[in-house]
């Protein structure tokens, strides 16, 4: 269960976005991501454990959601 995603190394968020060769891109940056959250341009994106509280991912909270009556559909 260490899965690990990309996130922002100043907020760790995950919500950042490539900046590289984008024709749109920074123009006054040399660095490869940019954070949507904090806005702040970095070469690599943090490493850390996928957990459920940052919000980012929705699947265990819609797990532990499930109800057996859910999956038995019998009626
Ligand atoms: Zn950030």
């Amino acid at each position: 269960m260490d899965r690990l995603v990309d996130a922002c190394p100043e907020c760790d968020s995950p919500e950042f976005y490539g900046i590289v060769g984008s024709p749109v891109g920074d123009a006054g940056t040399d660095h490869d991501y940019r954070c949507r959250q904090c806005g702040e341009a970095f070469d690599e994106p943090a490493h850390r454990e996928a957990k459920a509280d940052s919000g980012g991912s929705d699947m265990t909270r819609r797990l532990e959601r499930m109800d057996p009556d859910d999956l038995g559909g019998e009626a």
